[in-house]
């Protein structure tokens, strides 16, 4: 006998499992994924980069997609070569625009674990294991922010979807209340919600889809929220108001309504009180901030995005319900399929936000809470802060330039005096080109102005002052 006729001949795969089964083609694709996950997310040096024109991208890409596939290694270096240098680097010390991405290693190693563990995080029954650990991050949260034992919610893909579901949840509320005391569905004139004119265009966009009003309250010289504004505006619009949304830090300036004011008027006025914390509501870690939340025990709802200023990978939006049975009662879907899970009185995530299936994506949040602890939390958002008092300091002190205004958490907004906006359009696209920061001009009452966004535990004080000195 040969030795060949002496092995257990190997059945051969079967095409249609090619990409599921264990064999030698697929170690090596996890291998070449893991190394290339590894090295950059230990990589110190990743380059700001930029966008590609997309004509540019058919030249270098080409096409990818075939019968026959390229293999893995073929694929993986047209991302790493081409497609990865045509996106911004967001968690980049030097990105300063928007709002950046600083998510902690621990959590973007974990958001590894949780594509690896095929989770679902939409039912008890079927993540109960995920769920605890992402109720025990909303509970954490929710402490932080003052609001009672037995607030909850769950993490949903950003700040958009979170401000939809909870002014849902608001308008099913006061639904249910006109119902039971006998009214209509809707009140004459239809429902309004109230908010700053300055309040995020998601609210905007919330009201569209919901076919709702917005009653824009002026937010004054200051630019925020005044409870005064706001009693005026439920006066005048009476019981048409389901809810009223306060910011609690806009992307712009970063600025905090009155919400204490605002939340002070539940006393005369029945209204969902909703916080908009996407950015800002993290600052209430910090000793250096938290005061200037007062009031936010007293919310309905609150939303915070750990992608942005809570260091998780993107995407991910904690919606928290005061009584997070509003959100249920709102939000959970009834099929035939589902009944199952809607029949048992056990904690279903999807229950409370306009999605359904859903990865645990607070899981990446969790892994570092627990790994770092809330203390290390405090500090690097503490850092941010005083960093952007500092940089303001710093932009008083330099002749040609001016604030436009002082800082209340980490978004600090300036211009070079005598420029324009052209003037500034060069400077951000040089500064990108030189490969230095990413700023890009931004504008407040028709004069354009230059915005850092810090949120980064990396960007150092001297980073910024030699951003400064490239507009002398
Ligand atoms: C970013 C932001 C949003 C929107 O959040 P996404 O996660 O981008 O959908 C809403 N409100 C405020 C105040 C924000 O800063």
């Amino acid at each position: 006998m040969t030795d060949e006729a002496a092995q257990p001949t190997q059945p051969a795969q079967p095409a249609h499992t090619r990409m599921h089964s264990v064999s030698p083609e697929t170690q090596d694709i996890v291998d070449l994924v893991l190394d290339y996950s590894r090295r950059r997310i230990l990589a110190t040096d990743t380059p700001l980069d930029h966008a590609a024109s997309p004509s540019e991208l058919r030249r270098l890409a080409g096409t990818t997609i075939s019968e026959e596939g390229l293999g893995s290694r073929r694929a993986l270096s047209v991302f790493e070569l081409v497609l990865a240098p045509a996106c911004i680097t967001t968690d980049h010390p030097q990105y300063l625009s928007f709002i950046p991405s600083a998510p902690s290693k621990a959590a973007v190693a974990f958001d590894l674990v949780v594509s690896a563990s095929a989770l679902y995080g939409g039912s008890w029954m079927e993540g109960s294991g995920a769920v605890y650990a992402e109720n025990e991050v909303l509970a954490w949260l929710a402490g932080e922010f003052g609001l009672p034992a037995g607030a909850g919610g769950v993490f949903v893909q950003g700040g958009t979807i979170g401000n939809l579901s909870a002014l849902v949840a608001a308008r099913d509320h006061a639904r249910r209340a006109r119902v039971a005391a006998g009214l209509g569905r809707r009140p004459e004139g239809g429902w309004a919600v109230v908010c700053s004119a300055e309040a995020h265009s998601s609210v905007k966009s919330a009201a569209e889809i919901m076919d709702v009003d917005v009653i824009a309250v002026p937010g004054g010289d200051t630019g925020s929220l005044s409870a005064a504004a706001v009693r005026t505006a439920l006066e005048e619009q009476g019981e048409r108001v389901f809810a009223v949304v306060a910011t609690g830090g806009s992307t712009n300036f970063g600025i905090v309504d009155d919400i204490a004011g605002v939340a002070a008027l539940k006393d005369d006025f029945e209204f969902w009180l909703h916080i908009d914390g996407a950015y800002g509501l993290t600052a209430m870690l910090s000793p250096l901030a938290r005061d200037s939340f007062a009031g936010v025990e007293r919310a309905d709802s609150v939303i915070v995005d750990p992608h942005k200023w809570l260091f998780a990978p993107y995407d991910v939006c904690a919606l928290i319900y005061r009584d997070p049975e509003q959100g249920r009662l709102a939000h959970t879907q009834h099929a035939e399929y589902l009944d199952v899970l809607t029949d048992r009185a056990l904690y279903d995530p999807s229950d409370y936000s306009i999605q359904l299936t859903r990865r645990p994506r607070g899981l990446p949040l969790w892994f570092s809470l627990a790994t770092y602890g809330a203390a290390t939390y405090r500090d690097a958002v503490t850092h941010s802060i005083a960093l952007a008092r500092e940089i303001a300091e710093e932009i008083e002190r330099r002749p040609g330039f001016s604030l436009v205004r002082r800082p209340q958490l980490s978004v600090v907004v300036f211009e070079r005096d005598g420029w324009e906006k052209a003037d500034y359009e060069r400077w951000s696209d040089a500064l990108l080109e030189e490969q230095r920061a990413f700023v890009v001009p931004s504008s407040h009452a028709g004069r354009t102005n230059a915005r850092f966004a810090i949120v980064n535990p990396l960007t150092t004080f001297e980073q910024l002052s030699a951003i400064l000195d490239t507009m002398e």
